[in-house]
């Protein structure tokens, strides 16, 4: 959910980047820019999957194994904070898991608030991935159908 902090952004951005990431919010540009980076540094390049919005469909993937297999990674996940606004730079932080949020899917159903990298360091998720296997198949396009097909794979 945050992006790498650079040059282009104003002070009061930066401030409030490293307000939201607990870190003090004084210093110059620079230094604003380094504290932030460096806090981010031991992030993990992984791509987002299964964030899905606006569920009209209730339906359970037809393949049992699909569902199973994506709960066992699940459950062998590290918890952490995942960048996925960013248009290059996804990345997942694995140090802290300070409160992002909760997301509330359609049916009512609440995520946690933070998201978790899957073994093998490819994907990260977040706590309702299985759900929406299990009640929401349909809504999953075809770019998320792939990367999951490349994570059971
Ligand atoms: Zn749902």
């Amino acid at each position: 959910m945050l992006k790498r902090p650079d040059m282009s952004m104003s002070k009061t951005e930066l401030k409030q980047m490293a307000e939201k990431i607990g870190l003090p919010n004084n210093g110059t540009k620079e230094q604003l820019i380094e504290a932030i980076d460096s806090e981010l540094y031991d992030c993990v390049h992984a791509e987002p999957l299964l964030y899905i919005y606006g569920c009209k469909s209730k339906t359970r993937c037809p393949d049992e194994s699909k569902i199973q297999k994506l709960a066992d990674l699940f459950k062998r996940s590290q918890k952490g904070l995942g960048n996925y606004d960013a248009k290059k730079n996804y990345e997942f932080r694995t140090t802290n898991n300070r409160y992002m949020g909760h997301h509330v899917c359609s049916c009512g159903e609440r995520s946690s608030s933070c998201d978790y990298l899957l073994p093998g360091n490819k994907y990260f998720t977040n706590s309702l991935c299985v759900h929406y296997l299990e009640c929401h198949y349909d809504d999953i396009n075809k770019t998320e159908l792939a990367k999951l097909d490349n994570l059971l794979k």
